[in-house]
């Protein structure tokens, strides 16, 4: 991908836009850039500067998204709404041509990222609450003021906010710059050929990410957790929704398939037409997936039927029967469906009520169970129109209520009744 059109290579310290910016090291990548820690030598902080690949389709769609996140940092001047902040963009000519950039604000770990180091166990109930508020924030922005269906909304675009940076952390700003370019060439991760400088610089880069993990585990980041380690507790996780690359104002949709597949909506497969709801339905699996640990939906291809139709079945067995109307209301339902709303090629269903696989294959308690899907079931309804604004869940009593335990619960409950 490193050729004509594709990507940018980048080495530790090469600069940008006209020296401001300072390459560090990368922090991660997708199928249209590439995306490096910086250091902004104009205001001493360190930024996230994402740069795509440089053919027409890359650069159109850098454009829209320039244009998507500098409308969400123009209306949230506070900075309080839980979506990425856009510093500043330019372009950036190298080899393989003309490169869009964006400057990020700095965030941290993605929430996918979190749920691995937890083993893939899922997280407690209250680190739950704490990050559906932010999602939820960042929707009901979106949303009711903006007009923008994210379309995109899964774990991985969804990051934890960054303590390394001096604004953030203060003690943060002692982590120093690298500013000056060391000799011997190297490969476009930031890794040099071996030469003693490479050495150095390797051993720098190990030690600033050892401190940067140290400072996150005591400041609200995460680290990889070991057996029996309680790492998560105490720490109050705040996130922001990213990736805007895929996003659209809802009175001009650009795309009709939509969403990863396993956080897609039905309406998105039956192509029914979809609305800011189908953000919803992404947040819904998200946040099964951030107690669970396992996606809550994982379609396969089978010898006899597709992989939209193995998912249609995967919804009915959690959440019942589509209705007939909804099911074969759409573009696609006659692929799937017959006239009476029975899938064509899976005749056999397994009911699973949600609460109950949250009891018998997650171990939840029975209160925490039918707590969690009192809130998630309305959300996964499949009329679209059905399902809570993401205002209307921010007042939902799940996400407002205590992380006390259920003993605790009648714990209180009786003390309240003795006083009486
Ligand atoms: P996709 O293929 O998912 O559309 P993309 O090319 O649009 O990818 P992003 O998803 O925006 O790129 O970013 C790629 C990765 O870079 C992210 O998954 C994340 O690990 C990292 N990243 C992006 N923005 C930031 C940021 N502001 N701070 C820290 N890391 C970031
Ligand atoms: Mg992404
Ligand atoms: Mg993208």
């Amino acid at each position: 991908s490193y050729r004509k059109g594709g990507y940018h290579a980048v080495r530790v310290a090469d600069t940008f836009a006209g020296g401001r910016y300072i390459a560090q090291r990368k922090l991660g990548w997708g199928q249209f850039s590439t995306v490096w820690l910086a250091y902004d030598s104009q205001t001493a902080k360190y930024v996230a500067l994402k740069i795509q690949k440089s053919a027409p389709e890359f650069a159109q769609s850098a454009i829209y998204e320039i244009e998507v996140v500098s409308a969400l940092t123009k209306h949230d001047p506070e900075n309080k709404k839980c979506v990425i902040q856009l510093v500043d963009h330019f372009k950036h000519t190298g080899p393989n041509g003309q490169h869009f950039c964006m400057v990020f604000e700095l965030l941290g770990d993605s929430i996918l990222q979190l749920i691995k180091y937890n083993r893939y166990k899922g997280l407690p109930l209250n680190k739950v609450r704490d990050i559906c508020r932010c999602i939820l924030t960042a929707l009901d922005y979106l949303h009711r003021q903006l007009g923008i269906i994210h379309t995109d909304l899964k774990p991985e675009n969804i990051l934890l906010v960054s303590t390394i940076n001096p604004s953030n952390d203060p003690n943060q700003s002692k982590m120093v710059p690298i500013v000056s370019k060391p000799e011997g060439s190297m490969n476009n991760n930031g890794g040099c050929v071996a030469n003693g400088i490479e050495k150095k610089l390797k051993q720098r880069a190990r030690q600033a990410v050892a401190r940067i993990y140290a400072r996150r585990a005591s400041l609200g980041g995460v680290r990889p957790v070991t057996k029996g380690d309680r790492c998560l507790d105490g720490i109050d996780f705040r996130c922001k929704v990213v990736d805007f690359g895929n996003a659209c104002w809802a009175n001009r949709p650009n795309a009709d398939e939509i969403q990863t597949r396993q956080y897609r909506a039905p309406e998105v497969i039956l192509q029914s037409g979809y609305t800011f709801s189908a953000d919803m339905w992404s947040f819904a699996c998200t946040a099964f997936e951030l107690a669970t640990g396992e996606t809550m939906f994982a379609p396969k291809t089978g010898q006899s039927f597709s992989e939209d139709e193995d998912h249609l079945a995967l919804m009915m067995e959690i959440l019942g029967k589509i209705p007939r109307k909804i099911a074969t209301g759409g573009l696609r339902s006659k692929d799937y469906f017959d006239r009476y709303g029975d899938l064509k090629r899976i005749r056999r269903l397994k009911h699973v009520p949600l609460a109950r696989l949250l009891t018998e294959k997650f171990k939840f308690s029975v209160n925490d169970a039918c707590d969690f899907a009192g809130f998630l079931i309305p959300v996964l309804d499949f009329a679209p129109e059905k399902r809570p604004t993401a205002g209307q869940c921010l007042q939902h009593a799940w996400l407002n209520k205590s992380s006390e335990s259920s003993v605790q619960k009648l714990d209180s409950e009786m003390s309240k009744l003795q006083i009486k």
